[in-house]
């Protein structure tokens, strides 16, 4: 409890008394201050703090289809390209 969090982790917020042993975490932290958003998608506007977040996203346009036609079977990740089908197919 008498020592600082310096001595107890490796990399320590200048911003608040965060600490951890991880450098992907401290960056992950310091980004949380500052509003930045390091980790974007390629596939849309979604951005995030930290990698594995980014990671668990591009689940959404790897397996899943989420945006479906309701005109005939198709299917897409992206809503863009629903629009494009439905401009393109059905109207
Ligand atoms: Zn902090
Ligand atoms: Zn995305
Ligand atoms: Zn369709």
């Amino acid at each position: 409890m008498s020592r600082p969090h310096a001595y107890r982790y490796k990399f320590v917020c200048f911003m608040c008394n965060y600490g951890t042993y991880l450098p992907v975490e401290i960056r992950a932290h310091i980004f949380g201050h500052t509003g930045e958003k390091p980790y974007k998608c390629l596939l849309c506007s979604y951005a995030s703090t930290r990698n594995f977040h980014l990671i668990a996203h591009m689940c959404v346009h790897s397996g899943e289809k989420p945006f479906k036609c309701s005109y005939c079977s198709f299917a897409c990740a992206r809503q863009s390209n629903l629009l494009v089908h439905i401009k393109g197919k059905h109207q």
